[in-house]
């Protein structure tokens, strides 16, 4: 039988034109005699639309003048399940799966739990902390003890809480709102003055900041899927062309950031890496699917674990499909295998 599959992209988050790439290419990879597939569109001002038209209009941004006004609450009345593409705040982070649990309607991907503390780099950091995975120092700072009203600086409170900072983690320091993705809010900080900046610049995105030591490393990520028993796919090595992996090296440097799928380490690493990932995955109870970045530090050669995303980058050539391609499990398969992963979760729960 044909699985009614609602595929839901945009959103409010900064993260909304990857969403858009994400979806299209999954679209396109859908086995359409498994899958009839609907679009549901969220606009940048948190719209629901649901579209009849391409996964070109969608990729584009066309979408939005042809699709029409719709009220997710009638999700069901449409679907079998949903594939939630969004990325960052109100898509990656439990709210929508709240919806879907409120709809009683089964979802690929994490829950409600798992999404938002994932989410959450301060709160993700103390469960693996408590899981007895390899975290590196870092603090937290929340925006309200150094800002006046509408973000505004307040210079004493900041230097003070620079300070607090400073007694903690070691220049250089990277600096992020505790709740996004693709690197928007963050920055990197080399003394008290770029500190003081970067705080400002990540308080813009969210009140609740995470300060961490800036490792001298390589970046490595690996694939988890699964509910119960999850497995980790091949190991990656992200290598950016810019300073670090920040928006514009994801996104926009004309392909000059490389991805190399099977990293070039040793296969000792690569194993602690798997075993690491599938651990964070279980301490966060994640499900379905996860993307997890790691840090592997030159001079020590530790591996550090930096953080999961529950909804990755999801395009054919995205890392998250490359580690999977890698380890045997071509892209369409891959779609199939969440959807799959999902369904169980939805009866184990029911
Ligand atoms: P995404 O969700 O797109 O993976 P994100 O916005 O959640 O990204 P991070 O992955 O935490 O952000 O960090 C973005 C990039 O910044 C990393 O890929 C890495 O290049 C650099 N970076 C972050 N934290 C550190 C750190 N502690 N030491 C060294 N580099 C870091
Ligand atoms: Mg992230
Ligand atoms: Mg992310
Ligand atoms: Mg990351």
């Amino acid at each position: 039988i044909m699985i009614k599959l609602g595929v839901i992209f945009g959103g409010r988050s900064g993260e909304h034109e990857i969403s858009l790439m994400s979806a299209a290419s999954v679209i396109n990879a859908l086995d359409k005699t498994k899958f009839k597939p609907f679009f549901f569109g969220i606009t940048k001002e948190g719209r629901w639309k649901h579209f009849e038209g391409t996964a070109a209009e969608i990729e584009s941004g066309q979408w939005e003048k042809t699709a029409t006004e719709f009220n997710p609450g009638r999700l069901k009345e449409l679907v079998d399940f949903v594939l939630p593409i969004l990325h960052g705040p109100y898509g990656e982070d439990g709210t929508i799966q709240g919806m879907f649990e409120m709809l009683d309607i089964p979802y690929a991907g994490c829950g409600v739990l798992a999404s938002a503390v994932a989410m959450d780099k301060a709160v993700a950091k103390d469960i693996f902390a408590k899981a007895g995975l390899p975290i590196c120092k870092h603090a937290l700072s929340y925006a309200e003890d150094f800002t006046l009203d509408k973000g505004k600086a307040d210079e004493k409170r900041l230097k003070k809480e620079a300070e607090k900072i400073e007694a903690k983690v070691p220049y250089p320091m990277f600096v992020k709102p505790a709740n996004m993705g693709s690197s928007v809010g963050i920055t990197k900080a080399k003394d008290r003055d770029g500190l003081c900046k970067a705080l400002i610049e990540a308080a813009k995105y969210d009140r609740r900041i995470v300060i961490e030591e800036g490792l001298d490393c390589r970046e490595l990520e690996t694939g988890v899927i699964g509910n119960h028993h999850p497995e980790a796919a091949a190991v990656g090595e992200i290598l950016p062309s810019s300073e670090f992996y920040d928006y514009r090296a994801k996104y926009f440097d004309g392909g000059q950031s490389k991805v190399c799928v099977p990293a070039d380490i040793p296969e000792k690493i690569k194993e602690e890496v798997r075993d690491i990932a599938v651990r964070a995955y279980m301490a966060l109870d994640c499900a379905g699917f996860s993307r997890v970045d790691f840090f592997l530090e030159k001079k020590t050669g530790r591996v550090y674990i930096n953080e999961i995303n529950t909804i990755p980058g999801f395009t054919k050539f995205s890392m998250f499909s490359k580690l999977w391609e890698e380890a045997g499990v071509p892209y369409s398969q891959l779609i199939e295998r969440i959807v799959d992963f999902g369904y169980e979760r939805y009866h184990a729960k029911n």
